[in-house]
């Protein structure tokens, strides 16, 4: 059994999470590769090492004062090193940094050195082999993640080590400048190293215990998901449910390896398990609700519309002439809505309007902003009659008014469109319906 544990850095913000990190690697023999992040914060006021690291290397570049901040990110990792009683230097490391700031070495080689200090303490506290994510993990010229070379690479590195500490959030381009993704990506990094190694599992280990059914800003102490489909998290993903970066799903899911999402402060929870597909019955008809605020309507209407071929067509066009890119599309007989993101349609509204009165020549154009979009996923949904129609009852009953329902091909989710005002109370009336009622 091999496992690839990463984890992130409210995991990894003191000697005393550290430890607790600790604790949870020799727990487990077959956790052997160990991913970490940059220290993170460690209460609501504090700064996370990687933000600092970007204000540092500003500064420096600008010719600005910088000791301040240099010396407030030296702190933070001497903390840890002096709370685990390491016999760890790492002032010959900052010297470089410091070098390498002055001549301008750039923002993401500023940003890895959180992840890359880290991975340092981490590797002497736990006695295992670090390896310099930028020897194994690598990025083109022009910036793109070489997914080939690097499992190649990666995957030989690694094949004869017992046990190791490989940085996330960072690599190298050919020439040997670092390169990292995007925030958030050490998730990617523990991906990448979970496929090239053939893990059998990812454990990403975090401070929430999994995925929740439901925001916990709207819904108090929502229940955690056990098994969470890779297609169901993409749709809750989609609807702004965070808790994993986007593209860390891609590497392992073409593998078939499980992510297991734990959390480092309640490692005695299961946490959540995304799968590729399970048998596994979920516990409720719905997995999840997500959703976002802040969407507008364009209502087109035209007298036989649906016999004018092109029509759909056309008015696309005129989106995508303004680069924006529409959400949902319902249509009726003579009819056709397109759902687009406000804040990215403001600024054309008034040219997107000529441009479909000029292409299509409607009958009657109305738009209506503030809008939220709701979506109920579930793999439960397939099999269970019903299920819209509960919803439907449960937000009549919440007198909540339904704008608009698209339900996917996949039969995985529905969605649904609510004014802003009423998002919280759907969501609300959504939960108890499904989560409440079938307990
Ligand atoms: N330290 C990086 C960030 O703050 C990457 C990560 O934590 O995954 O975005």
């Amino acid at each position: 059994m091999k496992k690839v544990v990463k984890f992130g850095g409210s995991s990894l913000a003191s000697a005393k999470q550290f430890k607790k990190v600790g604790d949870i690697i020799r727990g487990d023999k077959s956790r052997r590769f160990v991913v970490p992040s940059a220290p993170g914060k460690r209460n609501d006021k504090d700064e996370k090492v990687t933000d600092l690291l970007y204000q540092c290397y500003d500064a420096a570049a600008d010719g600005k004062s910088y000791k301040k901040i240099l010396e407030k990110i030296k702190e933070r990792y001497a903390e840890i090193i002096d709370g685990l009683d390491l016999n760890l230097n790492l002032d010959h490391e900052f010297e470089t940094i410091e070098e390498n700031f002055l001549k301008k070495a750039g923002r993401d080689y500023a940003a890895s050195r959180g992840e890359y200090l880290n991975g340092l303490v981490m590797a002497e506290y736990l006695g295992f082999e670090f390896i310099d994510a930028a020897e194994a993990i690598f990025f083109d010229a022009d910036g793109t993640f070489n997914a080939e070379l690097t499992n190649k690479e990666l995957g030989e590195r690694l094949e004869h080590v017992e046990r190791a500490v490989i940085p996330g959030f960072y690599g190298s381009r050919q020439d040997g400048t670092i390169k990292t993704f995007s925030r958030g990506g050490s998730d990617v990094t523990g991906s990448i190293v979970a496929k090239a190694i053939h893990a059998d599992m990812y454990e990403n280990w975090t401070d929430v215990s999994g995925f929740l059914v439901a925001d916990p800003r709207i819904i108090k102490n929502p229940e955690v998901i056990e098994t969470i489909t890779y297609r169901e998290l993409r749709e809750l993903a989609y609807m702004g449910a965070s808790v994993l970066h986007e593209d860390a799903i891609f590497p392992v899911r073409k593998e078939g390896i499980p992510i297991n999402i734990r959390n480092t402060n309640k490692p005695e929870d299961k946490g959540t398990l995304i799968v590729e597909s399970t048998c596994r019955k979920p516990n409720y008809t719905i997995t999840g609700i997500a959703g976002k605020r802040g969407f507008c309507s364009i209502n087109i209407e035209k007298a036989m519309m649906n016999a004018e071929v092109g029509f759909g067509r056309k008015v696309l066009e005129v989106f995508e002439k303004f680069g924006i890119s529409f959400e949902h599309m319902p249509s009726g007989i003579d009819t056709m809505t397109v759902f687009v993101h406000q804040s990215e349609f403001v600024e054309f509204e008034q040219s997107v309007i000529a441009g479909i009165h000029r292409a299509v020549e409607p009958d009657f154009l109305e738009m209506e902003s503030d809008l939220a979009l709701i979506a109920v996923v579930g793999r439960g949904m397939k099999a269970t009659r019903g299920t819209a129609g509960r919803i439907f009852s449960a937000l009549a009953h919440a007198r909540v008014n339904v704008k608009m329902i698209d339900q996917g091909s996949s039969e995985l989710n529905i969605i649904i469109g609510v004014k802003n005002g009423d998002f919280e109370e759907a969501i609300k009336a959504i939960y108890d319906i499904f989560i409440m009622t079938e307990v």
